[in-house]
């Protein structure tokens, strides 16, 4: 497995090595549809077998970039939001990244696997809870929402252990995964209908043909 930068190694996140960044429109979960600056960091210890986003998962790919240059470049895009994503951010101390954003008065979604301690202040977590590597307890009570990838009928039940786990604040999504939605997505929409404590996430970004 590849070796992360530590905290040291990032001036204590100072610098975080960046995957890309780049002004799109959210895809998927509760802030689907919303303009808001990616700020994807790189390296992942999680494996996925279905990520669409695997040339993150080596950090030594990605050189430490100032976090102070990515704050510059959301700020000048005309972004309210930022999306914190990877990869896992949580690998890396994340506070110097947030208090800059926050600074700046934009807001800040994080994106996550919480298979990682939290560091950093966010007004958006969205947990999405991997069978390879589940989520700390401390990721649960953080949670603002719980997004679960669903392959299989078997994944309903892993929903079901994560969403036990949240607090009454956690807005619940089911979202196909990818290569499986057509497949799933009839099981999924009756399985909503019947518990309707669950919404329905799609991976619209994809049908928009953006990043
Ligand atoms: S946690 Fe996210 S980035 Fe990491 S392997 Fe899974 S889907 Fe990919």
């Amino acid at each position: 497995m590849a070796a992360f930068p530590d905290s040291a190694s990032l001036d204590g996140g100072r610098l975080l090595p960046l995957a890309e960044d780049f002004y799109t429109i959210q895809g998927e979960g509760r802030h689907a549809g919303m303009p808001a600056y990616f700020i994807r960091l790189g390296g992942c210890d999680v494996g996925c077998a279905w990520c669409d986003a695997k040339y993150t998962w080596n950090p030594r790919l990605f050189p430490p970039a100032e976090v102070d240059s990515v704050v510059g470049r959301a700020v000048a895009s005309g972004a309210r939001a930022v999306v914190v994503t990877g990869g896992e951010p949580l690998l890396y101390p994340l506070g110097p990244l947030t208090d800059a954003l926050t600074g700046q008065g934009l807001r800040i979604c994080l994106e996550t696997s919480g298979s990682h301690p939290f560091s950093g202040r966010f007004d958006w977590v969205c947990l999405s809870p991997k069978h390879r590597r589940p989520p700390l307890e401390e990721a649960f009570a953080r949670a603002d929402e719980l997004k679960v990838v669903v392959g299989s009928e078997e994944d309903f039940e892993w929903a079901e252990e994560n969403a036990a786990r949240t607090s009454e604040k956690c807005r619940l999504y089911l979202q196909p995964e990818w290569s499986a939605a057509e497949r799933m997505m009839p099981a999924i929409v009756e399985y909503a209908k019947a518990r309707p404590q669950w919404n329905i996430s799609i991976q619209t970004h994809k049908y928009m043909r953006i990043p």
